[in-house]
């Protein structure tokens, strides 16, 4: 079963003026297919969770498993989501899909129908051959989603990615990402200012306080889950 799991987690960045403690004994195991948003002030280490769930960052203290294995290098079918999204503005909206599989040396055409049916999946049927630039915030933030689930990566990670998106948008892809999560039954950790967001698309809302980061409340929410 695909579970990841933070084991008393702490994080401190070294700076110049001094230590920086991020995030502050953080436990939390997220089961097959469950939706967690995780909400908090900025600064409470919100995206340091997913920079070490990436693999990307390691914790100063604590550890924390990836099907129960310690995550110590950085991981390789990695899917996620960030605010801005990062495409490539030369490449077609297929190429962009396919970036992942193309970079790891792999046979661009075992994934082609993948990218392809994630492409319809979120209305982007027929615009394969447009470029990023001739796209909507909204189009192109459904890109970056089909991007990060080319691989089936064990775990969706978003990081605010509805946040530079006007309110209709944003509304508009949080009904999506729901379905998405139906059809999939993916994992997900979905960062969020938006409590009402969080509490619309999760199993498990993770509410965090100031930095340092720690865990002030977990609330449960009534979702039916697939
Ligand atoms: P959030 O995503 O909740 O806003 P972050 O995880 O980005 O929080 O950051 C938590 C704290 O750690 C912030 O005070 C931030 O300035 C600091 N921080 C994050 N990354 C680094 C880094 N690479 N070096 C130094 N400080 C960092
Ligand atoms: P969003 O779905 O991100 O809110 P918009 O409100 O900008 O997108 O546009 C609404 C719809 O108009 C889109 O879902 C899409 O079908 C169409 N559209 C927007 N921009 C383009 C474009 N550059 N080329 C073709 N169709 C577009």
């Amino acid at each position: 079963a695909d579970t990841l799991q933070f084991q008393n987690v702490s994080k401190s960045y070294h700076t110049s003026s001094g230590p920086i403690e991020a995030l502050r004994d953080f436990s939390l195991q997220i089961a097959e297919g469950e939706f967690i948003s995780i909400v908090g002030p900025s600064g409470c280490g919100k995206s340091t969770l997913l920079s070490m769930a990436s693999g990307l960052a390691f914790p100063t203290n604590g550890t924390i498993l990836a099907n129960g294995n310690e995550i110590t290098k950085p991981v390789t079918e990695l899917g996620i989501v960030f605010q801005t999204d990062v495409l490539l503005d030369w490449r077609s909206v297929l190429d962009n899909v396919l970036i992942q599989p193309e970079m790891r040396g792999l046979d661009r055409k075992a994934y082609e129908d993948r990218a392809r049916s994630l492409l319809d999946k979120v209305g982007l049927g027929g615009f394969e051959k447009k470029f990023p630039y001739e796209l909507s915030g909204g189009m192109r933030q459904r890109v970056s989603i089909c991007r990060a689930l080319i691989h089936e990566p064990p775990i969706l990670l978003m990081d605010e990615p509805f946040g530079a998106l006007d309110a209709l948008t944003r509304e508009q892809m949080v009904m999506e990402l729901h379905q998405i999560w139906l059809e999939t039954q993916k994992s997900v950790i979905f960062i969020t200012h938006d409590i009402q967001e969080a509490v619309l698309l999760a199993d498990r809302v993770v509410v965090m306080t100031p930095r340092p980061g720690r865990i002030a409340e977990i609330i449960k929410t009534d979702l039916p889950h697939p």
